[in-house]
């Protein structure tokens, strides 16, 4: 299997945390299933199940207290972690699962297993922080991803590049004053959560190993594909990760109800290229991408197809 080029790692139980209606539902893993399942190539990718993160692992990212207040707000029945988070009675359980698909995502890369291994995990992770749930995330599976990278395979330098239109907070975060773990992300700024001002760039240790690059409003693919390389691409290629993790959100995508950017799908091919163009040079070809937002259904299917084909080799 190690001539694999991309694996999925999938779960049924990620449908289990479900609120119809909200932007952040079921239906999202639902419409990119059925994507892959209507397309020969796609579904024909190996797939790898996941199993229930390590709770030391997943306390090398999150306080304690806040994977107890995520278990006490599934036990008792569920509700709203601030105004767009919910928890069902599943939710702890099911974030738990997501954030073992990192892992499994890794350990599927570093282990020989293919190149590149993406979860279609939900719910996304990269607004929790260290501290706390919130923009739809419960657990921060990126980092958790990052994580697992060094303590169990033993990597050093982790880059995460993070294209979903918001900001991840909790992502930068987590890794804020750690130098060995790169976070880039390119963002709509305004937008929500209100952090990524190019003036964050780490402090302590880690001054200069996050990269925030806010755009306006109705930047189109070709200038957003321009950042991305003149300041994405540049970081990483001086961080020279051993692995790349990418926050694979859809929602820049001008179809997107979110959000103002203008990506298409032929945007996410373009910057699917690039991405494996960089951890080929820098990683031995070892990428990890983790669904994060993306919540016009057609769009997202697509995108994600988009990106599958390029990461399998089409
Ligand atoms: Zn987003």
């Amino acid at each position: 299997m190690s001539g694999t080029p991309v694996s999925l790692i999938v779960d049924d139980s990620f449908l289990l945390h479900d609120f119809p209606g909200h932007p952040e539902s079921a239906q999202r893993l639902r419409a990119i299933t059925d994507r892959v399942l209507a397309d020969p190539v796609l579904r024909s990718l190996p797939s790898a199940p996941a199993a229930d993160v390590d709770l030391d692992l997943l306390h090398a990212v999150h306080t304690d207290g806040h994977l107890r207040s995520v278990e006490r707000a599934a036990q008792s029945g569920g509700g709203w972690i601030d105004a767009d988070t919910y928890c069902t009675p599943r939710s702890y359980d099911v974030a738990i699962r997501a954030a073992g698909a990192a892992v499994a995502a890794v350990d599927t890369v570093c282990g020989g297993g293919s190149r590149t291994a993406f979860g279609l995990v939900r719910p996304p992770g990269h607004h929790a922080t260290r501290a706390q749930a919130m923009g739809f995330c419960l657990f921060n599976n990126a980092a958790v991803a990052a994580r697992a990278a060094q303590r169990l395979h033993g990597l050093e330098r982790v880059a995460i590049v993070d294209i979903d239109v918001h900001h991840g907070n909790g992502t930068q975060d987590v890794f804020y004053d750690d130098p060995s773990v790169l976070y880039c992300s390119l963002h709509q700024w305004p937008l929500y959560p209100g952090t990524g001002r190019a003036a964050e760039t780490g402090e302590g240790r880690g001054a200069g190993a996050t990269v925030n690059v806010p755009v306006s409003p109705y930047t189109d693919g070709d200038q957003w594909l321009a950042a991305f390389d003149e300041v994405v691409v540049a970081a990483v290629h001086t961080h020279r990760p051993e692995l790349v993790v990418v926050s694979a959100g859809y929602d820049a995508h001008q179809a997107d109800p979110l959000a103002q950017l203008c990506l298409t799908e032929d945007t996410y091919r373009a910057v699917a290229t690039r991405l494996e163009a960089v951890a080929g040079e820098h990683a031995a070809g070892r990428s990890v991408w983790l669904l994060e937002g993306g919540y016009d259904l057609g769009a997202l299917a697509g995108s994600v197809g988009a990106s599958l084909h390029v990461l399998a080799g089409r």
